[in-house]
């Protein structure tokens, strides 16, 4: 079918759920609810049928069940890793979830979609990951990279656009 499954995958608290009610919804909330596992859809358009649905899954962050993780990567075909840049930690818990998709994808990790995404960028204050580490990692781990706010709607709609322009096997946009 037409669908099109994009994870969000990060630590507790990095704000994958505000993005991802920030895109869908156009709201924003300053209390933190943890998520169990939530999904959403979004019509978007496709070279291939017109329309196609963004499914796209917000996930309780690096803790969740390894077995839930690996089954969100396996039907995934694209992936958002969300940090914040207020926390060096919430980066460094990223690579052991990129070694993970390159797991279990395997040979077809060099195909698939995934955008590095550096929330809280408002946060200018207590801001402990510079852009420019950000821009390195994203070029090594040969992903895409940009800095959001979900607070400010900051780069929230340009975040999903680089991810489905990077969809190489259908032409995808908002
Ligand atoms: P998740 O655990 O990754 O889903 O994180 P949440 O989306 O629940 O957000 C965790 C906390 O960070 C909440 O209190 C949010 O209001 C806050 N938050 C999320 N995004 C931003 C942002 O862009 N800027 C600021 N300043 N706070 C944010
Ligand atoms: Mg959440």
């Amino acid at each position: 079918n037409g669908d099109y499954r994009v994870a969000f995958f990060g630590a507790g608290g990095v704000g994958k759920s505000s993005i991802v009610l920030r895109f869908v919804k156009g709201t924003f909330s300053d209390s933190y609810v943890p998520t169990i596992e939530d999904t959403y859809q979004q019509v978007i358009s496709s070279n291939q049928k017109n329309v196609c649905t963004l499914e796209i899954t917000d996930t309780t962050g690096s803790h969740q069940f390894p077995a839930m993780q690996r089954l969100s990567v396996s039907k995934g075909h694209a992936f958002v890793l969300v940090y914040s840049v207020t926390s060096r930690q919430s980066l460094e818990e990223l690579g052991p979830i990129l070694l993970m998709l390159k797991e279990v994808k395997g040979n077809e990790i060099a195909d698939v979609p995934i955008v590095l995404v550096g929330n809280k960028k408002d946060e200018a204050s207590r801001r402990e990951v510079p852009y420019e580490t950000g821009v390195k990692l994203a070029d090594r781990w040969n992903t895409g990279f940009v800095e959001t706010s979900a607070k400010s709607n900051e780069n929230i709609a340009e975040l999903f656009q680089t991810l489905l322009s990077l969809e190489k096997k259908r032409q995808l946009a908002l």
